[in-house]
């Protein structure tokens, strides 16, 4: 099947130089005869610019109208340039004088279409999302499969199966599916999305990403839980995780579940994952994370280190979170450098269920606050908590309220736990580092900070 691909491309090729040549427009001003497609369905008009696609009328595509089998084998003869030639097929039920005959036979002879058991092609049936993937994957040939799942395709790793078919042509940037992790496969195919299909295998430039979709959030029940490349013992262990941690599953391979725990991606064993209980007075157990470290200074200011500060006031969290019978992980407790990968890693291997960052901020002089930040790319409970902090700390500090703020920080974004990253006051501003020097304002703080997760974890209680 590789010269018949480089012959598309030198096809292509070819034709790109023909039409710049002779001055005409290419396809991203393409001309559109169809009142029933817009400009915006420009793999459409990509297809039919290039005389790969025909409409239903004049001035009509259908984009609504099931693609029948025969319009699929034409328009795919075309797409990878198949011997048209009007001709007998090996099905009773094809005209050899019907202007598919030559392209239904090609794909025969190339192994990309069967009949059915019976001899018969069944040119005028309507086509599936499921069979469409086993025609494309085979026409262009496609081989490579990927930690591709859908929720309502069964994981099976036979070559022949509908979920490896379905499997590559995501890999290929062909089809992500129809949303929320489904792909639909017994769902009629129209036409409008078959022609986005053969535009994205014949042009990058239309090509989709295939993204992971959680399908079920469960807990590690042993310590030491290798998460591995693949969905058995023979592969490689990437990482391990404890008691408690959590998992988000994207999808099961056979005894395996494919999903994500902090940074670590890959496939555990489904013996050692349960649901997850739900937060109680007895699972409050927060991690708490004193940025910055050894060689890492943070902010450097008015004779100020920003570690020192963060360690200082995170260890009186610590134990006033102890105080009220919260249970704490502390990411360090000295002086010494963790990358952000490795604090989130520690924070979901430890069992807790909620994340707290300590920082100091910097900027220009007068910058002057408290503020708190969530990632609201994760969708859990991290607004909360950051906002239950928000609320008792700058009044503790007698700061301005800089708010509750979204942002991507590291330790926020790539977290499966709800976390909030704080900023205690501005260690360039003179009034503000006067305060985070002073033991006094260091206890109010923590006293605000362990007051605030309580709150949340209360909160989480009732909700
Ligand atoms: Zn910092």
């Amino acid at each position: 099947m590789k010269n018949v691909l480089s012959k598309i491309t030198l096809f292509l090729v070819a034709a790109v130089i023909v039409i710049s040549s002779l001055g005409i427009q290419p396809a991203s001003a393409a001309s559109n005869p169809f009142k029933d497609v817009s400009a915006s369905d420009e793999e459409i008009l990509y297809l039919w610019n290039r005389g790969l696609i025909n409409g239903v009328s004049k001035t009509s595509f259908g984009p609504e109208q099931a693609v029948t089998r025969e319009q699929a084998a034409a328009l795919i003869g075309r797409a990878i340039g198949l011997n048209k030639t009007l001709r007998k097929t090996k099905f009773s039920d094809v005209d050899p004088g019907r202007y598919s005959s030559g392209y239904i036979q090609s794909a025969v002879d190339k192994g990309i279409i069967t009949g059915d058991s019976d001899g018969k092609f069944r040119p005028y049936d309507t086509m599936t999302r499921g069979e469409m993937a086993f025609l494309l994957s085979r026409a262009f040939n496609y081989n490579k499969t990927g930690n591709v799942f859908f929720s309502d395709i069964t994981t099976n790793n036979t070559s022949t199966s509908l979920y490896t078919a379905v499997n590559k042509i995501a890999v290929a940037g062909v089809s992500n599916g129809t949303g929320t992790g489904t792909f639909s496969p017994t769902k009629k195919l129209i036409r409008s999305e078959f022609a986005a299909f053969v535009a994205r295998a014949l042009n990058a430039n239309y090509r989709v990403a295939y993204k992971n979709t959680t399908v079920a959030n469960l807990n590690v029940t042993v310590n030491a839980l290798n998460v591995r490349t693949g969905p058995s013992t023979g592969y490689g262990s990437i990482g391990k995780l404890n008691t408690g941690a959590p998992f988000q599953v994207y999808g099961y391979n056979g005894s395996w579940a494919y999903g994500k725990s902090g940074t670590i991606t890959g496939y555990v064993s489904t013996a050692y994952l349960a649901k997850a209980a739900p937060a109680t007075a007895n699972s409050r157990f927060i991690t708490i994370d004193p940025g910055h470290g050894g060689s890492d200074p943070g902010a450097v200011a008015n004779g100020l280190l920003e570690k020192s500060i963060n360690l200082d006031v995170s260890k009186r969290v610590e134990t006033k979170l102890k105080a009220k019978g919260i249970k704490v992980y502390m990411t360090r407790s000295t002086d010494v450098f963790h990358t952000l990968g490795a604090r989130v890693d520690k924070g979901v291997a430890s069992g807790s269920n909620a994340f707290v960052s300590i920082h100091t901020n910097a900027a220009t002089a007068a910058a002057s606050g408290s503020e708190t930040f969530y990632s609201a790319s994760v969708g859990n409970d991290s607004k909360q908590l950051a906002t239950f902090i928000q609320n008792r700390l700058y009044k503790a500090m007698d700061h301005p309220n800089r708010g509750v703020k979204n942002y991507g920080f590291q330790v926020l974004r790539t977290n499966p736990l709800p976390a909030a990253l704080v900023e205690l006051g501005f260690i360039t501003n003179q009034y503000d580092a006067a305060k985070l020097a002073s033991g006094t304002y260091k206890d109010r703080a923590a006293t605000a900070i362990a007051d605030g997760i309580q709150d949340y974890y209360n909160w989480k209680a009732k909700n």
